[in-house]
This record gives C-alpha cells, sequence and structure tokens, in this order.
C-alpha cells in the first residue's frame, strides 16, 4: 500500500508540473486535470492535517497488530516465519517426548479474523480451522490461563476441532492462550483420549510449552525489526537457516564462528559466557588469535574491553579502543599492550533482558568496523541470544519431561528410548550390557501400614541408594510404581552379579525412618545379560522379569541370573 501512495504522489507531482508547463490552459482537458489536482492536494491535506478522516488502508493494517485482529503471518517475513515454523515444530515434538498419547495443534486468529488456523504441519487428529464462534477455542483463549476441558460438555465444539468420530467420551483438551504484544491471538490445544492419562507435572510441562511460544514470538518480532533494512535481508536469510533451534551449545557456536567468517573481518573472535558468580565469563570458542586468551580459560569482566559489554549491557563498537578506554586491558592484567589490536566490535548475548554472555570481534591496527558491521553484529547476536534462550528453555522442559517427578529417576519411556540406544550401540562396538530389574518386596503393606506419603519417602531413598551405589555412565530408570531398572553400560553379567548384590544387600541394611516411623524393606531383582541371553530390548527385559520373580517366590531379597 506504501507503495501504491508513493506512486500517487509522484503521479500528482507530474501533473501539477504539467499544468504549470502546458501553454493551451482553455482546453477541457485541462480543466479536467486541474479539478483532479485539486482533488489530489486536498486529500494530501486532509490526510495529514486530519488523519483520523482520511484513513488509508495501510494504516488499518498497522493498528490492527496493535489490536485483536492480527494477521496469522504476525508480517513476519519469510525468513523469519521459517524460523517461527520451526519452534513450532520443536514445540509440537516436545509435547510427543511428554506423552507419546498427546496429540498437539497450534492455532493462531487468521487474516480475516473469522476463526483460527492451525500453524504446525504435524499429522494429528486436529483440524486446519477453526471457526471464531467455537466454544471450546473461545473458552481457552478468554481465560489467560491453562484451561482443561472434557469432553461431555462443549458437544459441538468438539466436532469442529477434531473433525466427527466415535466419541469414548473421556477425551480431553488442555488449551493454553498464546499471547503476543500483549494480546491473546492463538491457542496451543492438546489432546488426550483419557483425561485421567493428564498428570499435573503434564500439565506445567505444556503449560511451558505454550509460553516458549508466546516468548519465541517476541524474539522474533524483535528480529524482524532489524531487518526492515534492505541491506541485511539476503545475509540475514543465510543467519537464520544456519541456526538451529535444536542444536546445542557448542553447535551453536560452531555456526557462529561460520556466520562472523562469512560477514566480518576479525584477527580476533571470542565468545564468552558469564560465570555464575557473574563477575567473571568463560571464553567458549577462539576463532584467530588464540595466544592473548583462549577456549576454557576465565577472565574477569573488570576493567577489561570484552568484559565491558557485559558488564554495561551494550554494544561496544570502537575504532580506536585505546584512546576511548586507556585504563582498560583486553581479558588480563597488562594485556592492553601485548599486541596491536585497535577495532572493536562486542555484543552482550542477553536474556530476559540481561547481558549473560557476550560475543566480540576485534581487529589489529587500523581497521575499522563501519555502522553497518555494527547493526548487522546487533541482528547476528539478538538471534543467537534467542536461539540461546530457546535452548535454554527447550532443554529445562526436555529435562522435566524424561524424568521422573518423584524419585528424578529416568521415566519409563526415556528409559526404554536409553535402553534401545544402548543395545544398538552395543551391538555396533561389540560391548556387553546387564540390566538388572528391581521389585520392592510387599510394598503394598508399607502404603497400607503408614500411608502413600511414607510409602514415597522410601521410593525416593530405594532410588537414592540404587544410583548411588553404580556408576555415572549407568543408565537407572524408574521402571514402574515401585519396580527399578539399571543398566550396565558395557559390563559383563559376570560383573554384574556383585553390583546387584551390593544394592540389594544395601537396600536391605538401611533403616528407613520419617516421622519417628522407622521401617526395613527389601527388593527383589532379576538380571539378564547382552548378548548372552538375548540380542533384543524386548527379550532381554522378559528374561530380566522372570529372573525376578524367580528371586520373589525364593522369598525375595536377592539376585538372581536368567537362565
Ligand atoms: P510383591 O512383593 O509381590 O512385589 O508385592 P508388592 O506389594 O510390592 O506388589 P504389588 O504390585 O501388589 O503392589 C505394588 C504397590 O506399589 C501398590 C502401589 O500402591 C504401590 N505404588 C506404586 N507406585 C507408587 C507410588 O508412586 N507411591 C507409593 N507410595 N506407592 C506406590
Ligand atoms: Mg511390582
Ligand atoms: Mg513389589
Amino acid at each position: 500500500m506504501d507503495f501504491r501512495r508513493q506512486i500517487t504522489a509522484v503521479a500528482l507531482f507530474f501533473l501539477i508540473l504539467f499544468l504549470f508547463m502546458n501553454p493551451n490552459q482553455d482546453s477541457i482537458i485541462y480543466s479536467i486535470l486541474k479539478g483532479i489536482a485539486i482533488g489530489g492536494l486536498a486529500m494530501v491535506f486532509i490526510s495529514y492535517a486530519f488523519p483520523n478522516i482520511l484513513k488509508f488502508k495501510s494504516d488499518e493494517n498497522d493498528d490492527a497488530l496493535k489490536t485483536e485482529s492480527v494477521d496469522s503471518d504476525f508480517g513476519f517475513s519469510s525468513v523469519v516465519k521459517s524460523h517461527y515454523e520451526r519452534l513450532l515444530t520443536q514445540v509440537v515434538d516436545l509435547v510427543t517426548v511428554v506423552n507419546p498419547t498427546y496429540s498437539t495443534g497450534v492455532y493462531m486468529v487468521d487474516k480475516k479474523g473469522q476463526g483460527y488456523t492451525r500453524q504446525d504441519s504435524a499429522q494429528n487428529d486436529f483440524l486446519s480451522f477453526i471457526p471464531n464462534k467455537n466454544s471450546i477455542i473461545s473458552e481457552v483463549v478468554n481465560h489467560n490461563k491453562p484451561t482443561v476441558i472434557k469432553k461431555n460438555k462443549h458437544q459441538e465444539g468438539w466436532i469442529e476441532i477434531l473433525g466427527d468420530r466415535t466419541w469414548r467420551g473421556s477425551e480431553t483438551i488442555l488449551g493454553f492462550p498464546i499471547s503476543f504484544s500483549n494480546h491473546i491471538v492463538g491457542a496451543m490445544l492438546v489432546f488426550t483420549d483419557h483425561f485421567s492419562s493428564m498428570n499435573d507435572q503434564d500439565k506445567d510441562i505444556i503449560e511451558k510449552l505454550g509460553e516458549i511460544i508466546t516468548h519465541g514470538m517476541t524474539d522474533l518480532e524483535q528480529m524482524e525489526s532489524l531487518m526492515v533494512d534492505n541491506y541485511f535481508n539476503s545475509r540475514v536469510t543465510n543467519l537464520f537457516d544456519q541456526l538451529e533451534v535444536k542444536s546445542d551449545e557448542s553447535e551453536l557456536f560452531e555456526s557462529i564462528r561460520g556466520l562472523c567468517r562469512a560477514f566480518f573481518q576479525y584477527d580476533k573472535l571470542t565468545i564468552m559466557m558469564l560465570d555464575s558468580d557473574k563477575t567473571s565469563a568463560k571464553i567458549k570458542l577462539v576463532d584467530g588469535l588464540h595466544e592473548d586468551a583462549d577456549e576454557g580459560q576465565s577472565f574477569n569482566l573488570s576493567n577489561t574491553l570484552n568484559g565491558l559489554s557485559i558488564q554495561e549491557n551494550k554494544m561496544i563498537h570502537s575504532n580506536t579502543w585505546f584512546d576511548e578506554f586507556p585504563e582498560m586491558n583486553r581479558f588480563y592484567p597488562n594485556d592492553r599492550d601485548a599486541f596491536n589490536f585497535m577495532s572493536v566490535l562486542s555484543m552482550p548475548l542477553r536474556s530476559n533482558g540481561e547481558a549473560v554472555g557476550a560475543i566480540s570481534l576485534e581487529r589489529l591496527k587500523s581497521k575499522k568496523y563501519t555502522d553497518t558491521d555494527a547493526r548487522l553484529f546487533e541482528l547476528l547476536c539478538n538471534t543467537v541470544s534467542s536461539i540461546l534462550n530457546w535452548q535454554l528453555e527447550y532443554n529445562r522442559v526436555h529435562q522435566t519431561s524424561i524424568h521422573d517427578g518423584l524419585t528424578g529417576l529416568l521415566n519409563h519411556k526415556a528409559f526404554m528410548d536409553r535402553f534401545d540406544e544402548e543395545v544398538s550401540r552395543a551391538g555396533r562396538f561389540n560391548h556387553m550390557l546387564g540390566l538388572v530389574v528391581l521389585d520392592l518386596d510387599k510394598f503394598k503393606s508399607i502404603n497400607d501400614t503408614y500411608g502413600h506419603l511414607y510409602g514415597d519417602y522410601v521410593l525416593q531413598e530405594v532410588s537414592n541408594i540404587i544410583t548411588e551405589n553404580v556408576r555415572a555412565i549407568d543408565v537407572v530408570g524408574r521402571y514402574g510404581g515401585e519396580e527399578f531398572a539399571v543398566l550396565l553400560v558395557n559390563t559383563d553379567i559376570q560383573q554384574c552379579i556383585p553390583l546387584a548384590e551390593r544394592i540389594v544387600q544395601k537396600i536391605a541394611e538401611k533403616t528407613f525412618i520419617k516421622n519417628g516411623i522407622a521401617v526395613n524393606v527389601t527388593i527383589s531383582a532379576g538380571m539378564a545379560g547382552f548378548p548372552s541371553h538375548a540380542d533384543q530390548v524386548r527379550e532381554l527385559i522378559s528374561k530380566a522379569d522372570k529372573a525376578m520373580y524367580g528371586t520373589k517366590h525364593a522369598g525375595g531379597n536377592g539376585v538372581t541370573i536368567s537362565d
């Protein structure tokens, strides 16, 4: 629309010019053109003097971002949009990690404001469009907090969201609003076919994931605002494509090195992250000169050029740092004169607005950084900051989703995933594995006698004993309610026996004391080895299980090896 406006203004200018130059001022055409020119000038005058009376359509669109009806693409350019889509895919994938039976749909208000369009591309139960009047989505977006909706109500709403099929009546939708620029613009809906399968921990995790989308969109908006300059567009496409949300910290740092090499000239690149004491920073990556300060080293922020952007939480751009900061060193005391660095671009990496690290580019004598360099560098660092934050949140949520809330051990699904991985790794490298399955003896009677909370306490203590008695590389999971499983990595089954016996013995020796109540418990263990007993996960489990029941039948409190 802006473009059309500009064309109109240029046409009006030439028209007036023509009217002034035209010698034949009495013709009918001249009069008509004069009329058009006067009309045009009047419009220009009114639009400036009384903008509310004559509102151009593009103004309305701009305003729409501030009001409720928001474009579903948020006006993001294609590069930022592709990042946004990746973020959504990741969030939707993570819901499946929390519980594979959940399916997720992320919806945003559509362009015309008539309903909600599905944003994520995963194949699942949710339909691609939900009309505005739908009672379920209305309930979700009208509450500024998570909403649980059970099937028995809202008959019509269900079909509009999930299509027509046979319902059991126990289906549940958990919905979270998503906001952008302080307005609710959509919702994340998670469906499960039985309400009992959705526990409080899952709800918390899913709520956090909804928040990640909301935060992510704000980050993207900020990046977008830096990209308005055409100069950056082609470069930025590259930049976004190379930064993966899912990659880990070191991969991210490596791609920053690649990007910096492509876009900037420098003699030293340093990526550093603030230590927990907040007075020093650790150097994570160095490219170029290594002699002065290298990867793995820490330095004190105070009075250093490279710590300054973190301390002041702003970009440092200087082509004569020597003169500008006469009292400072670069990383360490007295390193000021050791090398001839002159120009510096140093930008903080931020989390929630606070500096948590920095990226610095430095150049030796007489090579300068321009303002354009500085702007591109700022864009790069802001993008990196957002991705680092997404990674942190992703990892936090991922950790919660794979661990059991009571004991902190891997949950059943996560244990099985690791088990699969370890078996295929052991197959490739000809390693051996030992599986130990443990089940507390007569545990029900502890619950019955001392209560469920007491039982929980015993489960926590037992899990501590197990973890303390295996190596860090071994994999421990809460296999079921009062059942545990341990995978001893790269260990021969004969070597596993003393380990399993030690665990069983330690548990039997321990007196559990809480609230003045002292209790002793025992546990039964069964073992099977890879590849001596089986080379498949299922068979290994069934053999170890059978061995464990052998121990139970013999009175419990012992270890049996599979035959
Ligand atoms: P057995 O010696 O045959 O293994 O008997 P058992 O009582 O240990 O086994 P059973 O399978 O009959 O009972 C297991 C009990 O574990 C029943 C259940 O209440 C309890 N349980 C499972 N999960 C939890 C939990 O998270 N907390 C508590 N407190 N108890 C749990
Ligand atoms: Mg059991
Ligand atoms: Mg038991």
